[in-house]
């Protein structure tokens, strides 16, 4: 069982931002309105997510730190038909077996929980606590049980580079969720939740460069799209700041992406890129989920067409343009 875990955990954590990512998605499939992510060294030494969403019933708590206890989705197709983002039920167990974890949970407004204790894949303890409801997970020390993979983490900069890169643009994606990321103790991100998008593209670029971004929103019988992409005269030297979120997931996809430095084209030189933040909504049967779900590459039907409607939505801000 321990063995299976950690060979799991192989292929589920690979980093720090792995951790981060499995933990803020089970707050949110929880309908969670509030999550609090604080991270000390890079991630290496701490990463602490609180969340307001349902808790874990007492007899659900042991059983969710334990392999394939659950999963929510039979494949990968199923991805984008619902509505919650776990499909593997193996997360906390894998992490569980290569890192120091406290759980502390409650599903009540009672002030009551529970609070288990799990280093290396073995229960440490597990009591009543006071607690208010929701989930507070604090992962130490990861991959101490496995200095090979331990060896393997870049420098503290990169390994938060990854996990700021995915909370924001997580945060981006879910604008009513009220999201803090903090490492060290220094506040780097901190959303209202009021749905505002625009609100979230200020704490993440900037008031300046959230000040500059032109509205977008279109419909066609098939794709919706609606967001913010950057006056052609505010852009970046990398294509870092483009955020694409489909059906309320953010996606890479080379086609859509071109689509929307095709619109810049001609008001561009060839080495800029914008800011975007675009949330396309489209029927879930035109997206093929592209082998690995967790890879966020997708593929489309009518692709062409999706490409067409996103230049031009794009195209006519900016033709709307007084330069
Ligand atoms: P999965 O998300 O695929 O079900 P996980 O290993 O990530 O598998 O989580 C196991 C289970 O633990 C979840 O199905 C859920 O019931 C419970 N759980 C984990 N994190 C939370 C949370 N933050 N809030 C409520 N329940 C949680
Ligand atoms: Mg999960």
């Amino acid at each position: 069982e321990h063995v299976a875990n950690q060979i799991a955990a192989g292929e589920v954590i690979e980093r720090p931002s792995s951790v981060v990512k499995e933990l803020v998605e089970n707050s949110l499939d929880a309908g969670s309105t509030k999550v609090d992510v604080s991270i000390e060294e890079g991630g290496l030494q701490l990463i602490r997510v609180a969340d307001n969403g349902s808790g874990i019933e007492t007899d659900d708590c042991e059983v969710a730190f334990f392999r394939h206890a659950t999963s929510k989705i039979a494949s990968g197709k199923d991805l984008f038909h619902i509505r919650t983002l776990g499909f593997r039920g193996e997360a906390l167990p894998s992490i569980a077996a290569v890192a120091k974890v406290e759980c502390v949970t409650s599903p009540s407004a009672d002030g009551l929980g529970r609070k288990l204790v799990i280093e290396g894949g073995s229960v440490k303890s597990f009591q009543e606590t006071a607690a208010s409801r929701g989930t507070d997970m604090t992962v130490r020390e990861l991959f101490y049980n496995t200095p090979a993979r331990l060896k393997y983490m870049k420098t503290i900069q990169t390994e938060l580079g990854h996990i700021s890169d995915y909370i924001y643009r997580l945060a981006m994606a879910h604008p009513q969720v009220a999201f803090t990321l903090k490492h060290n103790g220094s506040v780097l991100l901190q959303t209202l939740g009021n749905g505002d998008l625009l609100q979230v593209v200020a704490a993440v670029y900037g008031t300046a460069v959230a000040k500059a971004m032109l509205p977008v929103q279109a419909e066609s019988a098939d794709y919706s799209i609606a967001g913010f992409v950057s006056r052609p005269d505010m852009t970046r030297s990398n294509r870092q700041a483009i955020t694409i979120v489909m059906n309320g997931r953010t996606i890479r996809n080379y086609a859509v992406s071109n689509a929307i430095l095709n619109a810049y084209h001609t008001l561009l030189p060839i080495n800029r890129y914008p800011v975007v933040a675009l949330h396309i909504g489209m029927d879930p049967a035109l997206v093929d989920v592209n082998v690995h779900p967790a890879k966020l590459e997708v593929r489309f039907s009518k692709e062409q067409e999706l490409v067409r409607f996103v230049e031009d939505a794009i195209g006519s801000v900016l033709r709307g343009q007084v330069l």
